[in-house]
């Protein structure tokens, strides 16, 4: 079944299931993404190695989008799930959700970060709809700083507290959840 097959089905019917797609994995396509991005995560610039292999990362998620409030748009964004412009690499501390802490005024903070199947917009309302060219992509405000298009030094300044880069995405900086700010600054 293609994708576009799967994706007209029933919710329903393919709840519990995605998508398998294969293409973007070819080595062809993966050395070509190492090259590109020097063998450094696109997000943090941590080398292959460091935490282990780097992942073929999609920017906008091919196997549904979780919104802010926790709930699930199951066809956003598989059309580009074999885009050339939506594949990055990335480490798996930035591409996979997981458990985290760090130390706050001398206190530690667990929390949950990596970008997995996130990808919030400063208001949820200008989300395309499915099968959107980019042209109707680039009218979607994404909080999460894109590293091949967005100068992060409009974005982010060093903190005196040592933190780090924290980011002032225009407009949207009173709605930056720290955690999507650690992302795209460590
Ligand atoms: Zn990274």
């Amino acid at each position: 079944m293609k994708a576009h097959d799967f994706h007209a089905t029933n919710e329903h019917d393919r709840r519990q299931r995605r998508f398998d797609f294969t293409v973007h994995k070819h080595p062809m396509v993966r050395n070509a993404l190492q090259e590109l991005f020097h063998g450094k995560c696109a997000y943090c610039e941590t080398k292959a190695g460091v935490w282990g292999g780097l992942e073929i990362e999609h920017f906008r998620p091919k196997g549904g989008v979780v919104r802010p409030d926790g709930t699930l748009l199951p066809d956003h964004y598989w059309w580009l799930a074999l885009e050339w412009d939506n594949l990055y690499l990335a480490c798996i501390q930035c591409n996979r959700r997981h458990r985290s802490s760090t130390t706050v005024a001398g206190a530690a903070r667990p929390e949950i970060v990596g970008k997995g199947d996130r990808f919030p917009l400063e208001d949820e309302s200008t989300r395309a709809v499915v099968l959107a060219d980019w042209e109707q992509l680039a009218n979607e405000k994404p909080l999460l700083l894109d590293p091949c298009r967005d100068d992060p030094t409009e974005h982010l300044v060093f903190l005196t507290d040592g933190l780090g880069g924290w980011c002032l995405s225009g407009s949207a900086s009173s709605l930056v959840d720290p955690g999507w700010a650690r992302i795209i600054s460590m």
